[in-house]
């Protein structure tokens, strides 16, 4: 049931081995290694490996790596360690870059058949001749060039005699197409730069619609499936296949992109965001990237269970990005320890309590999951609430705590305002109350009721931390051209506050849920031995339903 509802996909793959066309199916994913992975990126990921894990295939990680300007290793090992972490295993890796020879001798074929010629029109006049949706191409002087002209140009452009630019390579189609790519699409330019991989050996590089159907052909991709802006270049993916007289035959198979609520997800976007520093890299707990929701603390299950729910659909629309905070939330509920931790801290001293007498109470770990057990708090003369849990002037029907007011400690007692202590500007700096003996939780007391229960941390005991706080980075529904404007500046809050004592041993990406706040993650990297840095990866409720 991984891939529920990419049915249509799957009827095609089984009509094609149905009918004998393939034997086994191999399906990749093709990141361009010009940025890290995104959330986008992993509905694509989970599609191309679970479909070919549940008919018996393979599926091969590619870099799409044909454009030497924008690329850099340190996005091919990210993306590599993303779909590891996600769990998943490539059959082959392969680099795009291996095929330049393969690509170039199939482009002088083209040459040969007389379905490719050297251009010499700048990018601006190739454009004006290619015409609109309403108004066909213009066909250029250079098309009718002989084909011994073209090889020795095209030649010439691969041995470097020309500048970037003055030359390009362009196949043979139909100028009047109603299809624009159709029109005599560029598949070779001039770029004298350094590749990551082939370094400086090619000063020509493939288009991305000329290589990518060359890539997936020599690799036997059997079903290559790609978003929806695509479509329109299928009748283009399937020219190269049949004019390069490849010997495999892939079918492109087009999806609706996914995209969220509040979330950019274009890696160009991204990337501003890393270069202007508005975040702290790529791996920001508040970017939409792989590595930004694992150090926020994601899991790979609930990033995966999300995009398969969302499924697979013909046309775009944009989902609510509530629904992918509902998986993790699902997948945190029955494994995450409860805790209690303060976030904004008021002292409370509980003046009927012995000054030197520290107990050790019981509390359950997750009552969700009893097998989880128990762990033991400190309880003592004072202790920890939250700001926002007392008011001095309260509303009507707010039941925590104010003067004359008595509430439940979680796991612990009933305690009542007494005083307020203030500091020369008249904030509230200490409350002192008094504890109600007979009300210790796990008593059995039925007494009275109290309508508000609070969580709180022991004082003496108590580990400082630091709680970081998110919003949605960006703000406002649209993704608009000046997307920096929609930047949210509180994106991120920062609060100091205290947890229990038995935190001291959390490691890294350990998972809690904080009573009443929400879901926590131990930040990898800035906390370190004696400085705990909790990342708020989801608030406890939320009025999204599925
Ligand atoms: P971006 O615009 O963010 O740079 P891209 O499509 O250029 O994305 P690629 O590295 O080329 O990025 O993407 C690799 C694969 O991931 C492609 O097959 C692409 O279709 C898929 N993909 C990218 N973004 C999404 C998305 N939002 N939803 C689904 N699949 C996506
Ligand atoms: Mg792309
Ligand atoms: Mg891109």
């Amino acid at each position: 049931n991984a891939t529920a509802s990419s049915n249509f996909i799957k009827n095609i793959i089984k009509e094609d081995l149905a009918s004998g066309k393939h034997d086994e199916i191999i399906t990749r994913f093709p990141p361009e290694p010009n940025g890290y992975l995104h959330i986008g990126h992993a509905k694509s990921i989970v599609l191309n490996f679970e479909l070919a894990d549940e008919f018996g295939g393979k599926t091969n990680l590619r870099f799409d790596d044909t454009n030497p300007l924008k690329e850099d290793v340190e996005y091919v090992h990210s993306i590599k360690e993303d779909i590891e972490w996600l769990g998943y295993e490539w059959d082959g890796l392969h680099f795009a870059s291996n095929y330049f020879n393969e690509m170039y001798s199939r482009a002088v074929l083209l040459i040969k058949k007389g379905l490719a010629y050297v251009e010499d029109l700048s990018q601006e006049e190739i454009r004006a001749y290619r015409g609109t949706l309403t108004e066909p191409g213009k066909e250029s002087p250079a098309r009718n060039r002989s084909v011994e002209e073209n090889l020795d140009l095209f030649e010439r452009m691969k041995n470097g005699e020309f500048q970037n630019g003055e030359k390009v390579l362009r196949a043979k189609i139909d100028m009047s197409s109603p299809n624009i790519n159709l029109r005599d699409p560029v598949i070779y330019r001039i770029s004298h730069t350094t590749h990551h991989n082939t370094g400086d050996k090619w000063c020509i590089y493939p288009m991305y619609s000329y290589a990518h159907p060359l890539e997936d052909a020599i690799e036997g991709v059997t079903h290559s499936i790609c978003t929806l802006e695509f479509e329109d270049q299928r009748p283009l993916y399937n020219w190269f296949i049949e004019h390069c007289e490849m010997e495999s035959v892939p079918k492109q198979i087009e999806f609706a992109r996914l995209n969220l609520t509040n979330t950019v997800m274009s890696k160009r976007k991204l990337k501003l965001l890393v270069d202007d520093k508005i975040v702290d890299g790529w791996d920001d707990p508040r970017m939409p990237t792989i590595s930004g929701l694992r150090r926020r603390g994601y899991t790979a299950e609930a990033i995966k269970q999300f995009c398969r729910e969302i499924g697979v659909a013909k046309s775009d629309n944009t989902v609510d990005v509530r629904m992918l905070e509902h998986f993790v939330r699902e997948d945190l509920k029955l494994t995450a320890p409860r805790t209690m931790s303060v976030l904004h801290p008021l002292k409370v001293v509980i003046t009927n309590y012995p000054e030197d007498k520290t107990e050790w109470l019981d509390a359950e770990i997750n009552p969700e999951n009893e097998e989880m057990g128990t762990r033991k708090i400190p309880f003592s003369r004072e202790i920890y609430i939250e700001q926002s849990d007392f008011m001095e002037n309260p509303p009507k029907k707010y039941f925590r705590l104010f003067p004359g007011n008595e509430v439940r400690l979680k796991h612990a007692y009933f305690i009542k305002c007494n005083e307020v202590i203030k500091d020369d500007n008249g904030n509230v700096v200490e409350l002192r109350c008094t504890y109600d003996p007979e009300t210790k939780s796990g008593s059995g007391f039925t007494g009275r009721k109290v309508k508000g229960t609070l969580h709180w941390v022991e004082a003496n005991n108590a580990k400082e931390a630091e709680f970081r706080l998110y919003d949605s980075l960006i703000k406002g529904e649209k993704e608009g051209d000046n997307f920096l404007d929609q930047v949210n500046p509180d994106s991120l809050t920062i609060a100091k506050g205290f947890v229990e004592p038995n935190m001291a041993d959390a490691k890294p990406h350990d998972k809690f849920q904080f009573f009443r706040h929400g879901y926590f993650n131990v930040d990898p990297k800035e906390s370190v031995e004696n400085r705990l840095v909790f990342n708020l990866i989801v608030e406890l409720k939320s009025s999204f339903r599925l």
